[in-house]
Parts: structure tokens; C-alpha cells; sequence
């Protein structure tokens, strides 16, 4: 025998139309499983952004030290002087922008016998820390 529509009872076709669509327990399992996915992500996503900007803060404050070694080779500055930022900044200077940190800190040039210093150096989670690493160890 074969099945023609026009001829279902009503009850069935009722039936039938309330399969389309999804049900408010599907939609509220697909909404938990988003939910969990984000709740993964989001930290995972935030730690990697305080990272990547420890690190090129790091990377500037390693420029900060690079020009200001070379200021003190070409003054033959004493080992406690400290440089202006106008004596290292500047198109015919060491540096050719000034560094910003990426987490607004600020700069500490220091004296030529110490290390540079970011104002977010001591940060319990990503400290703005400058370390000399040999290269390729990372
Ligand atoms: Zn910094």
C-alpha cells in the first residue's frame, strides 16, 4: 500500500509537524556545549595576549639596553651615568622610535651598569622582568 499525506489522520500530522525544528533541549544542550568551549577558550586566549606582551615589552627593554651600551662606547660615559631619553631616541640616535610597553608601563632607562626597567616589572603573573637569554634559548 502506498502512503499518501493528504490521507493521514489529523493526530498523526500534528505529529509530524512538531518534529520540525529543534526542541528547547536540544538548543539548551548546544548552548552548554558553546558555553564550556568558551569558558575553555577565553582564559587560554587572555594568558597568550599577557605573554606575547611580556614579551615584546622584554624585547624593548633589550633595545633600551642595546642603545644604551653603544651611547656609553661613543661618550665614554662612566659606568653609573645614565643617558636621556634624547640621547637615545632619535632618527641620528640608537634608537629610531621611542619604545612603548604594550601593557602601558613605562620605561626606566637606569644607569649604563644596570638593567633597564619597566613600571610592570613586578607583576605577580607576567612580570615586565628584562633577562638576558643566550640566543635560541628560549
Ligand atoms: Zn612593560
Amino acid at each position: 500500500m502506498k502512503l499518501d499525506p493528504t490521507n493521514f489522520p489529523e493526530a498523526y500530522k500534528g505529529m509530524i509537524a512538531r518534529r520540525k525544528g529543534f526542541t528547547l533541549v536540544e538548543i539548551m544542550i548546544v548552548v552548554a556545549i558553546l558555553g564550556i568551549i568558551i569558558a575553555i577558550a577565553i582564559p587560554t586566549f587572555f594568558r597568550s595576549r599577557e605573554l606575547s606582551r611580556m614579551r615584546s615589552c622584554q624585547e624593548n627593554q633589550a633595545k633600551i639596553d642595546g642603545a644604551k651600551e653603544n651611547w656609553a662606547l661613543d661618550t665614554r660615559a662612566a659606568p653609573d651615568a645614565e643617558p636621556q631619553w634624547s640621547e637615545l631616541v632619535g632618527v641620528a640616535a640608537y634608537i629610531r622610535k621611542s619604545p612603548a610597553c604594550p601593557a602601558s608601563g613605562t620605561y626606566s632607562i637606569n644607569a649604563v651598569n644596570e638593567d633597564p626597567a619597566c613600571s610592570r616589572s613586578n607583576e605577580a603573573s607576567f612580570p615586565h622582568e628584562f633577562e638576558i637569554s643566550p640566543p635560541g634559548n628560549t
